[in-house]
Order: structure tokens, then C-alpha cells, then sequence
């Protein structure tokens, strides 16, 4: 009995498998089609000073709007765009729109400091990267400040060396970089005062946190601090509530964004130029 049991769990585990290889099988052909009938769009986020309260800056975070499934969240199909190497179109059409975007708030008047855009390891590793994209941003007019590249510590899991050198090479191009998810991931400090950087985002599971737990406090309080000696500014992701934005703001934290001031919308409200 026991091991008839044993034998319909297994096979069961394995028929659970199969139905998540072909779940897998059927998201990358539709992920593959629907990078060719324009079912990826990007939603934006604001960006925020903490004392002045500006718009700093705009998160551009991809949405898949899928004609049956309705939309889909990054989380679920970015790692299988990574896996199957089709981030590298996707990130592309990300970057392609999000440029194309911000010429078009610019050309209509509206002030955009910046626009963020998430990049893989897979991506910015790519040999012709940085050509590619310097003729992209040309492409559309854009000064290449108006750009921030965000990056995640794994980054550096593969190959440092050229990571480090393809940062540099961004940063002298004239991009603005910025470490997102900052305290998750592999870090190390010596790694991280190596590199170019203009912001630092403090991860979101911190933020969540603030008031209920000394240590998270405490961790704050050293990333805003680790992050202004290092000569960046500090970012926190995830503002959801008025405490939090206090604590950041006591704190000296630069800058923020998050539910409170804003969620991620086709499209955010832009103030005009004026004069
Ligand atoms: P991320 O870059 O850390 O983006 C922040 C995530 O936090 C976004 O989730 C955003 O919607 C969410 N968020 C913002 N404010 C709040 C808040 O106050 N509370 C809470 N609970 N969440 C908040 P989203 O849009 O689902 O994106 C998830 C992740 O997917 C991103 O995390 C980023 O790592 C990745 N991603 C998004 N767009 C792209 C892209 O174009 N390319 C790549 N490679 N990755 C992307
Ligand atoms: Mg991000
Ligand atoms: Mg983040
Ligand atoms: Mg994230």
C-alpha cells in the first residue's frame, strides 16, 4: 500500500512537472509573439525628491498585455525571457519605447528629468551593447542623462571583469547608473565602491519594515549612509505609507518612489515647462 502510494505521488510529481514544461513551452511562444504584435508596453512609475517633493525621474517597468491572460507581471515572465535568451529583443523593445516615449513628453512640453529602465545581466553583457544603444538614444535626440540604466548586483556573478568595464564604459558615455534592489543580492562592499554609480535603491523588503523592527532601522539608516560616503545618492523603492516617507526623510534619504506618491501608469502626469 505504502509503496503504491509512493508510486502515485511520484507519478503525480512528474505529471505536475510535464504540465509546467508545457505551461513554460506555451508562455515562450507567445512571449516570442507577442514581441511582434505589440502586447509589450511600459508602465511608469514617478520618482520623487524627499524634502522638495519634484518629480526626480520616471521607472519604466514592462507590462505584457495578453490577449486572453489579460496583463502580465514582470516577475512572471522576465526569468523565462532570461532563460530563453528573448530578454535580449525584449529589453531592446523596452528600451526602444521608453526612448521614444520621453522624446515625445520632451518634444510636448513636459518636463522629464529622467527615465529608468531595468536591464538583465544578460543584456548589457552583450558585446554591442553600448553601440547599440548609443544609436538608439541618438536615434531619438535624447541626451544620454536623461537615461538612468538599472542594474542588480548579480551582475557581477559571471564574468566582473567585463561587467566592470562595461559600467565604466556607460558611465563615461555619459548614462546614469543605478543599482536597484540594493541589500538582496550578492553583495560586497569592495565591489561596491568599485562601482560607477549615481544612485543606489534600497530594496523594497526594507522599506516595508521601517518602524517595526530596530534592525531594519539600523540597516537603513547604513545603506543612507554607506550610500552618501560612497558620493551616490540613495533612492528607497516601495514607499507604501506616511511613516515610512517620515523615517526616510528624518533619515536623509534623497530621493523615493512607491505606492504613496504613485503607482506605475501608462501614462504618469507630467507637469509643463514653463517660460
Ligand atoms: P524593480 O525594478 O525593483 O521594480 C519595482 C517593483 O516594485 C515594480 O514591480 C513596482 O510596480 C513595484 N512597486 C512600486 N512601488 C511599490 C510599493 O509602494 N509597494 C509595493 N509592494 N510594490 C511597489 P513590477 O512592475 O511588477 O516589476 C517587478 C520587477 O520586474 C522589477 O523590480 C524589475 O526587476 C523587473 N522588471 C520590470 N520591468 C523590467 C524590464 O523592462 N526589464 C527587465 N529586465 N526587468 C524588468
Ligand atoms: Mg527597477
Ligand atoms: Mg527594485
Ligand atoms: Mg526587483
Amino acid at each position: 500500500q505504502a509503496k503504491r502510494l509512493g508510486k502515485n505521488t511520484y507519478q503525480i510529481y512528474q505529471q505536475a512537472q510535464t504540465e509546467q514544461m508545457l505551461r513554460d513551452f506555451e508562455l515562450e511562444q507567445e512571449l516570442r509573439l507577442a514581441l511582434n504584435t505589440q502586447q509589450i508596453q511600459l508602465h511608469y512609475q514617478p520618482q520623487y525628491h524627499l524634502t522638495t517633493r519634484e518629480l526626480c525621474g520616471l521607472e519604466a517597468l514592462v507590462r505584457w498585455q495578453h490577449p486572453v491572460r489579460g496583463m502580465i507581471r514582470p516577475d512572471h515572465f522576465i526569468p523565462l525571457a532570461e532563460e530563453t535568451q528573448m530578454i535580449i529583443p525584449l529589453g531592446w523593445q523596452v528600451l526602444d519605447q521608453a526612448c521614444r516615449q520621453t522624446a515625445q513628453w520632451l518634444e510636448e512640453g513636459y518636463q522629464v528629468p529622467c527615465v529608468a529602465v531595468n536591464i538583465s545581466p544578460l543584456q548589457l553583457l552583450q558585446a554591442d551593447f553600448i553601440e547599440q544603444l548609443n544609436l538608439l538614444v541618438d536615434s531619438y535626440g535624447l541626451h544620454r542623462q536623461r537615461l538612468e540604466l538599472e542594474i542588480t548586483e548579480n551582475l557581477l556573478q559571471q564574468n566582473p571583469d567585463f561587467a566592470f568595464q562595461q559600467l565604466k564604459s556607460l558611465r563615461l558615455a555619459g548614462y546614469r547608473l543605478a543599482l536597484d534592489d540594493f541589500g538582496t543580492g550578492y553583495s560586497s562592499l569592495n565591489r561596491l565602491k568599485l562601482m560607477p554609480l549615481d544612485r543606489i535603491k534600497i530594496d523594497k523588503s526594507f522599506i516595508r519594515d521601517i518602524g517595526k523592527n530596530t534592525k531594519d532601522d539600523a540597516i537603513i539608516l547604513s545603506i543612507i549612509n554607506l550610500g552618501h560616503s560612497l558620493g551616490v545618492e540613495v533612492l528607497a523603492e516601495g514607499v507604501e505609507t506616511a511613516q515610512q516617507d517620515r523615517f526616510l526623510r528624518h533619515h536623509g534619504c534623497d530621493t523615493m518612489q512607491g505606492y504613496l506618491l504613485g503607482r506605475p501608469v501608462a501614462q504618469p502626469e507630467l507637469q509643463r515647462r514653463t517660460g
